[in-house]
């Protein structure tokens, strides 16, 4: 019954275990499956919700102080749920570190027996059909990420952010600006409605570094911004600025990146 993902059989499994074991605190990713899932959880245990959280935080009397980006990504605000339990909130993929590995972990894995039967369950799976658009992004995963925005001007200049991205054995990516001019499909725009990234080298190139872009990308472990103005507020986050013209500099790159680069090399550098 819960081999594939239906709201309807997923939502009476979790508020089930929820109110059997009565937990203070309820975490879901904020993936498309979290999101979904959440909403009607939340709703069906009659509490509160916070979703697309960046950071989670405990206080001493077990509240949950859930942070997440408000008013167009220029305030962050807290929120807690006060009266309502358990407290619930969907956290996005990649947005906190990966904590150390703990060799013996204190957590319990409970097996809870359902009482559903799949007769009560009025959504049914007939068949899988895969999303036929096979360059689907995997970027939220990626190590190394590509992106271009309005300053490469054209969709023909967006391919040399492609073609480096090939090269390097990168994922690709955008602005808003370019999914919103057709240019780029919106699974591989970047920020605050897109996705967030935490790739180790990040490179943007004609992409100014508006705070709704900078949130999605905050979590890099390099940033290399390529703008031919030395004053763009990207430059004041990247880890290396380079102020030239990104549609001259970027066949270059490639260009010495493929002569450097094995493809056994760029798949280690990928992975
Ligand atoms: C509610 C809301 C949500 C949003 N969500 C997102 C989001 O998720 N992601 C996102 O990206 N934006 C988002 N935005 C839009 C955001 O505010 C910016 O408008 C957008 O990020 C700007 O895109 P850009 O940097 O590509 O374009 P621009 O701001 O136009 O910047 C282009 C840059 O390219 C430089 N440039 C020009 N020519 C060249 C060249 N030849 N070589 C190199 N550099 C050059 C320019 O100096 C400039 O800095 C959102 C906005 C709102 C209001």
């Amino acid at each position: 019954m819960l081999t594939d993902y239906r709201n309807e059989s997923y939502t009476k499994a979790l508020t089930d275990v929820v109110n059997t074991y009565k937990p203070e605190i309820l975490l879901l990713g904020a993936t498309t499956l979290g999101r979904d899932l959440a909403g009607a959880v939340a709703t069906t245990l009659l509490t509160g919700l916070t979703a697309d959280c960046t950071e989670l935080d405990v206080d001493s009397d077990n509240s949950l102080a859930a942070t997440r980006p408000t008013f167009g990504g220029s305030l962050l605000c807290t929120i807690y749920t006060l009266n309502f339990r358990p407290q619930m909130a969907t956290v996005r993929p990649r947005v906190m570190p990966m904590p150390e590995r703990v060799q013996k972990p204190i957590g319990r894995v409970v097996e809870h027996q359902l009482g559903m039967v799949e007769a009560d369950i009025v959504t049914k799976v007939l068949a899988f059909v895969p999303d036929r658009d096979k360059a689907t992004s995997n970027l939220a995963y990626a190590d190394i990420v590509v992106a271009g925005g309005l300053g490469l001007g054209s969709l023909e200049n967006f391919q040399l952010v492609r073609q480096l991205a090939s090269v390097l054995g990168a994922e690709y990516g955008c602005s808003r600006p370019l999914v919103q001019k057709g240019w780029v499909s919106s699974d591989r725009q970047i920020g605050q409605t897109g996705k967030t990234i935490r790739p180790k080298l990040y490179i943007a190139a004609g992409i100014s570094g508006a705070i709704q872009h900078r949130v999605g990308v905050d979590g890099a472990d390099m940033i290399v911004a390529i703008n031919t103005d030395k004053n763009a507020p990207i430059f004041d986050f990247a880890h290396l600025a380079l102020v030239t013209d990104a549609v001259r500099l970027l066949p270059a790159l490639t260009e010495a990146f493929r002569k450097r680069l094995s493809p056994h090399t760029r798949d280690r550098i990928a992975s």
